[in-house]
């Protein structure tokens, strides 16, 4: 297929960022789906497809052009991501590339101007690698509880603890991590945590990766931490204040993880498609029989309308828009989005029937990270639970 075949008037999208997403397009037919399917195989980190999504300016694309970026938006960030998982690539692609990215709007936002100089220049590149370190073994969903903590010294931070599930670990060269530096008070649960950036080398952290059922082409990993001496400069932010601080990135992120899942799903559907014409059964393809082309169809509906969601929450959270609203409607996009994105999946798995389970197809590959999606970064039960309580002013239940 080549990109101007595969770009067929499909899921709604913004007409400014057609020639992005056929530049992507363009891109990705170097990385077809053998590619993707032998760094699931392998556990191997894409570092060809890094390097060419960095040369291309993607990875920097949300960088203000004062400090070496593309000076993009959200919106156009989502467009690429969602050309590199519609193209098959999935989350395995999509994670290699967007985890420097998510702390970006953090640091953005709440670094100082010193910060900014030091760390934002090295991102395009590929040279500054950041993860995200926040989930821990007893705090998941609730992210409140976690006990990794940070205890002021002369010139900084001391920290201990453990992180769980952080992805890129072993690629990258710093963390953002999340740590308690005021007891937690039931009165104000958010508060009283700090955002820091590590360095993952330092002699005093220990990092072993998870043995995962799905998405290997990065690994997730635990890490240890065991008092470690970090200084001041350190602190992203205000100290107490660093979950506040973290929403910044983390609304930013269920959009992208959104937008991936429309392109998962959209991918679903094409090859679905596409085997339904193909292949004969009974002397006839069996995309003639409505029970294998209604879940398809179904999904695409599902897809057309969650797009549209995501676009509207996009151009939302671009407008500044804050307030509960908005995280309401973030969460909203990231259920619709990739809901359908599962549904398509699950239909391309019954499409190609015992095909789906042969590597060589991708499917059974791309239909684990749509589930995956569906409960990382966050779970859908969660994200329904925010938006009862937020949007619907029902009582909070979590
Ligand atoms: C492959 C992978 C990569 C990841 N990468 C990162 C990363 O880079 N950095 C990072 O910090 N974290 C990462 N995570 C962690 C991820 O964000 C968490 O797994 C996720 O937030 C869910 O937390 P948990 O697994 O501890 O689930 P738990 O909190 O144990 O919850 C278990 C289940 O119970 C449900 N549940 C809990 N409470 C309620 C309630 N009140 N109402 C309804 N349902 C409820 C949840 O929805 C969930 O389905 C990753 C996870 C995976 C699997």
């Amino acid at each position: 297929m080549t990109a101007t075949e595969q770009i067929v008037p499909f899921l709604p999208c913004h007409a400014s960022d057609i020639e992005i997403r056929q530049a992507v397009r363009q891109l990705m037919l170097d990385f077809p789906l053998d590619y993707w399917n032998s760094c699931e195989e392998g556990k191997r980190f894409p570092e060809e497809f890094f390097k060419a999504f960095s040369a291309a300016g993607w990875l920097g694309m949300i960088i203000p052009e004062a400090y070496g970026g593309g000076g993009g938006t959200l919106q156009q960030q989502a467009a690429v991501l969602q050309e590199v998982a519609g193209a098959g690539g999935a989350l395995d692609a999509c994670t290699a590339v967007h985890t420097p990215m998510l702390w970006l709007p953090t640091l953005l936002k709440f670094g100082t101007p010193a910060q900014k100089e030091q760390y934002l220049p090295r991102v395009p590149s590929g040279e500054l690698y950041v993860t995200f370190g926040v989930t821990e073994p007893d705090a998941g969903t609730d992210t409140t509880h976690i006990a990794t903590r940070a205890v002021p010294t002369d010139s900084g931070w001391r920290i201990t603890g453990q992180k769980i599930w952080n992805s890129g670990a072993l690629r990258g060269n710093k963390i953002m991590l999340l740590a308690r530096t005021t007891p937690r008070s039931e009165k104000s649960r958010g508060l009283g945590m700090s955002l820091f950036l590590l360095d993952l080398d330092d002699p005093r952290i220990r990092i072993s990766p998870i043995p995962k059922f799905t998405r290997n082409a990065v690994a997730s990993c635990e890490v240890f931490l065991d008092d470690v001496e970090v200084a001041s400069d350190r602190l992203i932010g205000e100290p107490d204040r660093g979950f506040y601080h973290l929403l910044a990135s983390l609304n930013g992120e269920r959009l992208l993880l959104a937008s991936e899942a429309i392109g998962i799903g959209r991918w679903a559907v094409q090859v679905s498609s596409q085997y339904g014409r193909d292949r004969v059964v009974f002397d006839r393809p069996i995309g003639m029989n409505q029970a294998i082309q209604h879940p398809i169809a179904r999904a695409y509906v599902e897809l057309m309308a969650a797009s549209e969601l995501v676009q509207t929450a996009i151009r939302s959270y671009e407008s500044e828009q804050t307030g509960p609203s908005i995280g309401g409607l973030v969460n909203a996009a990231k259920v619709a989005a990739t809901n359908a994105a599962f549904a398509a999946a699950n239909a391309a798995m019954q499409t190609f029937g015992g095909y789906s389970f042969a590597r060589e197809y991708g499917i059974a590959r791309v239909w684990s990270e749509a589930r995956l999606q569906q409960i990382a970064p966050v779970s859908n039960e969660l994200a329904l639970s925010q938006i009862a309580e937020k949007l619907l002013r029902l009582p909070r239940s979590y």
